[in-house]
């Protein structure tokens, strides 16, 4: 079984996507398991949704943190 040893010990994750300063994509290295943040701060699975939200936030995370560096 493929993730018998992430059952059975814990999941070896990575920070595959770092999509805000709090809201990251995670990938376990053994399963391929992934997961992200929720609004809340708490570990959730990556979905397809959620990888649609991140993007977004992402998209105005950058943009916002351009526009900061254009005023100061
Ligand atoms: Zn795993």
């Amino acid at each position: 079984m493929k993730n018998l040893y992430c059952r059975l010990f814990s999941h070896d994750f990575i920070v595959k996507n770092e999509i805000t300063q709090f809201v990251k994509e995670y990938k376990c290295l053994r399963c391929g398991m992934q997961l992200t943040t929720s609004d809340k701060g708490e570990l959730i699975p990556l979905t397809e949704r959620r990888k649609e939200i991140n993007k977004v936030l992402k998209t105005l995370y950058n943009k916002r943190r351009k526009l900061k560096q254009k005023v100061y």
